[in-house]
Order: C-alpha cells, then structure tokens, then sequence
C-alpha cells in the first residue's frame, strides 16, 4: 500500500515511505518553511502572552542574585 500526502507546504503530492526523509514535505525547503511558519506563530502566541511589565535593572539584578543562590554549582570556584 503507498499512502499519498499533500505537502504541507506547496500541496505537491508526496509519497509517504522511509526513502523521503523530508516526509510529508516535498523537500528540505517545505520543511524548513513550515517550521519557520511554526516559529514565527509561537513567537505570537508568546508575546501575547507575555504581561505588560517592564524589567528594571533591579529586577534583573534581583533574579540574577536569585539564580545564582539556588545554582551554586554554576559558580566557578576560585
Ligand atoms: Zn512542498
């Protein structure tokens, strides 16, 4: 049985076997721009997202102490 696609992205007919890597895509450039499409709408979805605040110096300042307290084995000894 061959099963048969619609690229995702240009909607050429693909066959559906192990020999097309790129499966359902056509090509390396259908799935490259599918995925840049994907990217580009969870980077969308993340700005909608994100709360109207604005990070101050303090605040980075603050996290960073933070980070630094809870991740000791980050800190390079001496
Ligand atoms: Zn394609």
């Amino acid at each position: 049985m061959t099963l048969i696609v619609d690229c995702p992205t240009c909607k050429t007919k693909v066959t559906w076997q192990p020999e097309n890597e790129f499966r359902p895509f056509c090509s390396k450039r259908c799935q490259l721009i599918d995925l840049g499409e994907w990217a580009d709408e969870s980077n969308k979805i993340s700005q909608q997202v994100t709360p109207e605040v604005e990070m101050t110096e303090e605040m980075l300042d603050a996290l960073e102490g933070e980070f630094l307290q809870h991740n000791k084995f980050f800190v390079e000894p001496e």
